[in-house]
């Protein structure tokens, strides 16, 4: 998905011309195709499907990008973004490694477009709205910027952009303050994360006992770890 927006951002820079949808869709189908070569998929591993084929994908890779073109904020991208396209900034190079009182933090954004005296950044998202984590996202973005740009934080304006089932924007004005706040909170999170270390330098945790499971089968279902407390039982060992 990323590497198709990125294909129809970087199109935006040299015309203006309108899309040729089947054209799109067709490379979309290829970049699905593409992207499934020699994936592991979580759900084939926990035995939840036989494989996924390019034509489970299809579908919501086709809304989401249908849902982007009908955007007012693809509009906004045509008709006030790509006059200042050179200044964009694409999928930036690197980790986003950055420092935030003295911890080393990593923030990467999707695409980021100074346009006047503002930085927009767009963050594209093909999963459900989550406000209490996506809202860390945000203040990470705007602490990103602000810092390797040199500029407030009110003048950073992150945008999680929700591609599905329909469009659909959350963003948040930030100030200084709330950066502030995430730094505290950042702090707290990683001092409390240290505490499950056995040894920080080499970054070896304590052993599995001190990890106490959760009860929860939902959460557990979503989890990406969740072979480790419920190993898989493969069909030969049956
Ligand atoms: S499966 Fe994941 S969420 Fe559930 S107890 Fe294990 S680590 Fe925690």
């Amino acid at each position: 998905m990323h590497e198709v927006i990125e294909v129809l951002l970087n199109r935006l820079r040299t015309t203006a011309e309108a899309i040729d949808r089947p054209r799109f869709i067709t490379f979309a189908d290829q970049a699905i195709e593409r992207s499934l070569q020699g994936k592991t998929f979580e759900e084939v591993v926990y035995g939840e499907m036989d494989a996924v084929a390019v034509d489970h994908l299809q579908p919501k890779v086709h809304a989401c990008l249908e849902n982007l073109l009908a955007s007012d904020r693809f509009r906004w991208l045509v008709d006030e973004a790509a006059p200042a396209s050179g200044e964009w900034i694409i999928d930036p190079p690197g980790y986003g490694e950055t420092r935030l009182d003295g911890l080393k933090v990593y923030i990467k954004v999707d695409v980021l477009f100074p346009l006047g005296d503002e930085i927009h950044i767009l963050d594209w998202k093909t999963g459900k709205t989550d406000p209490g984590k996506h809202r860390k996202q945000l203040v990470g973005y705007a602490t990103w910027a602000s810092i390797h740009f040199g500029i407030d934080p009110e003048r950073v304006r992150p945008t999680l952009a929700y591609l599905y089932p329909a469009y659909e924007e959350v963003q948040q004005s930030l100030t200084s303050a709330d950066l502030q706040a995430f730094a505290v909170q950042l702090r707290a999170e990683t001092n409390e994360m240290y505490e499950y270390c056995r040894d920080l330098e080499q970054n070896i945790p304590l052993d599995k006992d001190a990890f106490p499971r959760i009860d929860d089968e939902r959460i557990c279902a979503q989890c990406a770890f969740r072979g480790i407390c419920f190993p898989i039982k493969h069909p030969a060992n049956l």
